[in-house]
C-alpha cells in the first residue's frame, strides 16, 4: 500500500495499516514534518481520546470560548473542566509517523508524487521525485492520495453542481508576556464581524505558555475585491493590543471542500482521503479529526474483501460524518461569504445574543458536533438561510 502525504489523514492511515500488519509506505514532500505546520489545530477533547493522542502533541488545553462580535462586545463562556486542546500540529504529524514506523511502516520524507499509471499486473505505478531530484517509480496494489486540499493525484474533478469552496488562512505564532498570556490562555477566542475580517473571522488560540496563535481566514469570493489577509492580520494585532508581541513564525494555507462532498473518492486502484475528499469543515475551518476519521474508515475497509470498495467507502464515510455535515457547509457558505455588510453584522449579533444563554458545553456541541437542534426553533431559520 502506498500513501501520498503524511498529514493527519495519511499518517493515521499508515499507522492503522502498519499496526494491522499491512505492508505500507508513506511518501511526503516535506523534508521535515516540523516544517510548514500551517494548522491552528484546535480539537475537542473527545477526539483526542478517540484517536488515543498523547500529551506530547498537545500545545495547550482550553475550557471556554470568547467571541468578539460585530458590535465590539466580548462574550465569554467557561466550563470548570477541559473542553479541548490546541495541538502542536508539527508534533502531531511527527508522532503519527513515528508510530507508523514503530509498527513497521516506511516513511520517505522529501518525496513528491508526480503521476501514476496502471501496472501490467493490475496494480498501480507511482512516479515520484526525491529530495535530490532523483526519479523513482513505486509499484503498489493500492495507492492512496492523502495530499490534502492539493488533491495531487485524484485531481479536482469537474466543477458541477457541488463546486469546490475555498478558504484561505494566515496564522502568526506570537511570543507574549505573562500579562498577555493570562488574558488569552484557557479559551478559544474568535473575532467576528465585517469590520475585523470581511467574509471570514480572526482567532487567538493559546499554543503553549507565553505563545499564542493569531490568525485570520476567509472564504474566497471571486465576485468581490477582498483586502489582503496580511493587512487584516496586522490590524487585528493592533486592535487586540498584541502589536508589541514578537512574531516567531508565519504560516498559512488553503482549505478547499465541496459542501455536499460529491468528490471522487477513487477510481481503479487509486483512493483518496482527508481534505482530498472534502473532510475539511468550512464552518470552523476544522479538519484534523475528520481527516483522521476518513483514515480509520478506509483503513478498516482495506482489510476486508475489496469488492465495491469505493462505493462502500464513500457511503461509510458519509455515515460517519453524519447528516448534519451538509448543513454545516451551507451555513459556512452563507455566514462567511455573506459577512460583508452592516445587515450581515446585525444578523450575526442577533445569533450571538441567542448563544449568550447557552453554556460553554452547548457551544462546543454546536461548533464541533453541529448540534443546531439544541438551539431549537430559534436557530433553525438561521441554519436554513431564512434568518433576519
Ligand atoms: C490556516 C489553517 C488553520 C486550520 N486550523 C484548524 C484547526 O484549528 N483545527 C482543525 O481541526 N483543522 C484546522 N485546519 C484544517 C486542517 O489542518 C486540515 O483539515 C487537515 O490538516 C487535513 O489533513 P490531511 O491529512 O487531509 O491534509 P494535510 O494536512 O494538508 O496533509 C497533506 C500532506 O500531503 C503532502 N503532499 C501534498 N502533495 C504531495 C505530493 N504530491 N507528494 C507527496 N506529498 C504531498 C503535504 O505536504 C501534506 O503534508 C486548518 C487549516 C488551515 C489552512
Amino acid at each position: 500500500m502506498l500513501v501520498v502525504g503524511a498529514g493527519p489523514a495519511g499518517a493515521e492511515l499508515g499507522r492503522c495499516l502498519a499496526q494491522a500488519g499491512v505492508d505500507v509506505c508513506v511518501i511526503e514532500r516535506l523534508p521535515d514534518l516540523r516544517r510548514a505546520a500551517f494548522s491552528s489545530a484546535a480539537m475537542p477533547l473527545a477526539a483526542m481520546q478517540e484517536f488515543g493522542l498523547p500529551a506530547q502533541v498537545v500545545g495547550a488545553r482550553w475550557n471556554g470560548w470568547k467571541l468578539l462580535g460585530p458590535s465590539g462586545q466580548w462574550r465569554a463562556w467557561q466550563q470548570d473542566h477541559s473542553l479541548g486542546v490546541v495541538l502542536d500540529f508539527a508534533a502531531l504529524r511527527c508522532w503519527l509517523s513515528e508510530q507508523m514506523q514503530a509498527w513497521g511502516g516506511r516513511l520517505h520524507l522529501g518525496w513528491t508524487a508526480i503521476g501514476t499509471e496502471p501496472s501490467v499486473d493490475g496494480g498501480v505505478i507511482t512516479h515520484c521525485r526525491d529530495a535530490h531530484g532523483l526519479s523513482h517509480s513505486i509499484r503498489s496494489d493500492w495507492l492512496i492520495d492523502a495530499s490534502g486540499q492539493q488533491r495531487a493525484l485524484i485531481g479536482d474533478g469537474a466543477s458541477g453542481p457541488d463546486p469546490l469552496v475555498s478558504g484561505v488562512g494566515l496564522e502568526w505564532l506570537l511570543k507574549v508576556d505573562q500579562q498577555q498570556w493570562s488574558r488569552w490562555q484557557g479559551a478559544l477566542s474568535f473575532v467576528l464581524g465585517s469590520q475585523w475580517v470581511p467574509q471570514g473571522y480572526g482567532w487567538v488560540f493559546p499554543m503553549q505558555p507565553g505563545v499564542l496563535k493569531l490568525g485570520v481566514c476567509r472564504l474566497l469570493d471571486p465576485g468581490r475585491t477582498q483586502p489582503g489577509l496580511q493587512s487584516l492580520q496586522q490590524q487585528l494585532m493592533d486592535q487586540l493590543d498584541l502589536a508589541d508581541a514578537e512574531v516567531l513564525d508565519r504560516h498559512g494555507g488553503l482549505m478547499r471542500s465541496r459542501v455536499c462532498r460529491r468528490d471522487s473518492h477513487g477510481h481503479g486502484r487509486l483512493l483518496a482521503l482527508g481534505d482530498a475528499v472534502s473532510t475539511g469543515n468550512l464552518l470552523g475551518g476544522e479538519g484534523i479529526r475528520h481527516a483522521m476519521t476518513s483514515a480509520r474508515v478506509l483503513g478498516s475497509l482495506l482489510q476486508q474483501p475489496r469488492a465495491d470498495l469505493i462505493d462502500r467507502y464513500r457511503q461509510a464515510l458519509r455515515d460517519q460524518l453524519g447528516w448534519r455535515w451538509n448543513l454545516t457547509g451551507r451555513l459556512a457558505r452563507r455566514t462567511w461569504l455573506g459577512l460583508h455588510s452592516p445587515k450581515a453584522d446585525q444578523r450575526l449579533d442577533h445569533w450571538l445574543q441567542i448563544l449568550e444563554k447557552c453554556s460553554a458545553n452547548d457551544l462546543s456541541a454546536l461548533l464541533f458536533d453541529y448540534r443546531f437542534e439544541r438551539f431549537g426553533l430559534r436557530a433553525l431559520p438561521y441554519v436554513l438561510g431564512l434568518g433576519r
